[in-house]
């Protein structure tokens, strides 16, 4: 199985701590490596990771708000100081295109890089041969919006194990076999579909700013990986208002969407001091979450 691997470069919130930096997480699949959200200072954090920031060729937006992208001039300037050759595609929601321009435009005026920034409604956003990345509107304070899910297609696969014991199988019947054919292998007959499996659809859900509601559940359903935002501990009333969610809040999502691991960034400053309440809070609500740092990685 190709694994997919999660790496934090940034797990704070507004305003940056000594510990954590702005949000910013890469995602890594059978060379694809995507970043959503770019914080203040994400290109610095590549650096801390050892990951080379020009292997990125898209970068999810979720929202405008300064932590979210105030990263973007810097990087850009970074990946074509370093010869970044290909075309970055940058994707966010309605009306990101002048907010590039607005807020990003000036610096990425004089480089080299070319840029495409294109928007997306709720629902499909891109879709590839081997996953799918989906979108889901936020609700933050009247602020436009997506949180984005990257999903992993269902696919069969040959049993590698299974295929030995039929001997010296090479060439162009292992591809039939695989699509679960019946072929002849020294005069006998074998049903391929008899060697294949299925490898489940294994998906990432981002929420990322956003007060509570319903549809996140829906959503964030069946996810391997649900990262949620906790820029609060357990004042839902004042999350509400604020438009962000409580960790306890994310709990109830994690556990109505049956995910199997939840992980939680985006911390406000103030929670700093409460870690450890909130790590045991969280912990006996959905006892597979994590309390991310940055630079933390996870693979599902
Ligand atoms: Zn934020
Ligand atoms: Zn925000």
């Amino acid at each position: 199985m190709d694994k997919a691997k999660v790496t934090f470069l940034g797990t704070g919130s507004a305003i940056p701590t000594a510990k954590r930096n702005h949000p910013a997480v890469l995602l890594e699949y059978n060379g694809e490596t995507i970043l959503f959200d770019c914080g203040e200072g994400t290109q610095r954090q590549f650096r801390v990771a050892k990951i080379n920031p020009c292997k990125i060729d898209k970068i999810f937006i979720s929202h405008w708000h300064g932590d979210h992208i105030l990263g973007l001039p810097g990087l850009l300037q970074t990946l074509d100081m370093n010869g970044f050759n290909k075309e970055l595609k940058i994707y966010g929601p309605k009306g990101s295109k002048r907010k590039f321009q607005e807020m990003v435009g000036p610096y990425a005026k004089g480089l080299g890089i070319k840029l495409e920034v294109s928007e997306s409604a709720e629902g499909v956003i891109l879709e590839e041969k081997d996953f799918v990345i989906s979108g889901v509107d936020i609700d933050h304070g009247g602020c436009r919006g997506l949180n984005y899910s990257f999903a992993i297609k269902e696919r069969s696969r040959l049993d590698v194990a299974k295929l030995k014991k039929l001997g010296d199988v090479r060439g162009p019947l292992v591809g039939e076999l695989a699509k679960g054919k019946k072929v002849k292998i020294q005069g006998k007959l074998v049903d391929g579909s008899k060697l294949i499996y299925v490898e489940p659809e294994r998906k990432v859900s981002f929420i990322f700013d956003t007060q509570y509601n319903k549809r996140l559940e829906k959503f964030a359903k069946v996810s391997d990986l649900l990262i949620c935002e906790a820029t609060y501990f357990e004042e839902g009333d004042l999350a509400n208002e604020r438009g962000h969610m409580t960790a306890m809040q994310a709990v109830d999502v994690a556990k109505k969407a049956k995910a199997k691991k939840l992980l939680l960034f985006h911390f406000s400053q103030r929670l700093e001091a409460v870690m450890r309440d909130v790590e045991k809070a969280v912990k006996k609500g959905f006892k597979n979450s994590v309390l991310v740092r940055d630079f933390d990685s996870f693979e599902f």
